[in-house]
């Protein structure tokens, strides 16, 4: 069994870094929310001060962050991963980055003799819990093969991909293909309650018919209907618009550099800066049904109320 660093225990940290604490391994982990690293704790990952603690006689170090900036903090910081790992670590992030900030991972761990992958995955939180996440690897032929064995307790399905890079650039097409198939659903979902479809019946038909997706399977955006959706929990993130925003801008990007058209791509996107400029970049993704409502409404989804300016006392 190996001691493994991992830096990120969110929605996805978590889950994963469980199952490898269930297989047996030691894993240190380090997240910079309390809130996070208690309910981590919980779950028997060993919590460490800071990423220097972590990587000391780590044989490996997953990294599971929010954004591509992140990703460089905490790879090329002060005190950082490049600067405390032993060489020969191996290295996987599994976070959601642009194409150049992979590279960028893959060039700085070369130059120092650690071993890089890039290892997006896909199925949310749902596939983390259970087990049967999607892994896109990117790198050595030999690098792939180590981090296949050690992702196994986490995967369902592990595809290499190619050399370094290839992993992110699935996962950029495989998201911008969710939040399209998201759309879809939301606006399936509006309309089939506006006609008066009761929805657990017509998810039946959806989710076995042409209309069907992983995002239909798994987000229904209607409370009552799939155990694992957001609108069960009033659309507290699972996979949150900013998230989600990040994504479809990066697969935009990479469409506009490879010359690539993305109208429905720039649809998705339009919607998710429209709901992050609401102040809704927390919520969950699924929230885009709010665009289809005739009114504006969804159910199961309260808008927060709107900030009371403190009103001042009046003195004469
Ligand atoms: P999240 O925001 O829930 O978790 C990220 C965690 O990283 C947070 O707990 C945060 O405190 C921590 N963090 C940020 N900066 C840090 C630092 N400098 N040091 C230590 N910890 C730090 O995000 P998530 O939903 O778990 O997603 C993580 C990554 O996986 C993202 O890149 C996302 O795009 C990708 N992803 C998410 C899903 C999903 O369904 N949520 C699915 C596939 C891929």
């Amino acid at each position: 069994m190996s001691v493994i660093a991992w830096i990120g225990l969110g929605h996805m940290g978590l889950p994963m870094s469980a199952r490898l604490v269930a297989a047996g391994h030691e894993v240190r982990g380090v997240d910079l929310d309390p809130v996070a690293a208690e309910a981590a704790a919980a779950r028997g990952v060993r919590m460490v001060g800071g990423i220097a603690e972590a990587m000391a006689g780590a044989e490996v170090c997953v990294t599971s962050l929010p954004q591509p900036q992140h990703v460089r903090t905490v790879y090329g910081g002060e005190g950082g991963i490049f600067e405390t790992a032993a060489a020969g670590t191996l290295l996987l992030d599994t976070s959601t980055v642009d194409i150049e900030t992979s590279r960028w991972c893959h060039r700085e761990a070369g130059s120092r003799g650690l071993r890089f992958v890039d290892a997006p995955i896909s199925g949310g939180t749902a596939g983390a819990e259970a087990g049967s996440l999607t892994f896109m690897l990117g790198g050595s032929a030999r690098d792939v093969t180590d981090v296949a064995a050690l992702v196994a307790p986490m995967a369902g399905t592990v595809v290499p991909c190619g050399p370094e890079g290839m992993g992110i650039a699935a996962k950029l097409v495989n998201n911008m293909m969710l939040f399209i198939n998201v759309m879809a659903m939301a606006e399936g979902s509006q309309l089939a309650e506006h006609l008066g479809l009761d929805a657990p019946t017509f998810w039946e038909v959806a989710s076995s018919s042409s209309g069907s997706s992983w995002a239909v399977r798994t987000w229904y955006p209607v409370p009552g209907v799939v155990d694992t959706a957001a609108a069960n929990r009033g659309f507290a993130a699972s996979f949150s618009v900013d998230l989600a925003r990040k994504d479809c801008d990066l697969a935009v990007a990479a469409g506009n550099s490879a010359g690539v058209h993305l109208p429905a791509a720039r649809l998705a996107l339009s919607q998710l800066e429209a709901l992050s400029d609401e102040g809704l970049g927390g919520m969950d993704c699924t929230l885009v049904t709010r665009f289809a409502s005739p009114d504006g409404t969804v159910r199961g989804f309260s808008p927060p109320e709107p900030r009371q300016e403190p009103t001042k006392e009046v003195t004469s």
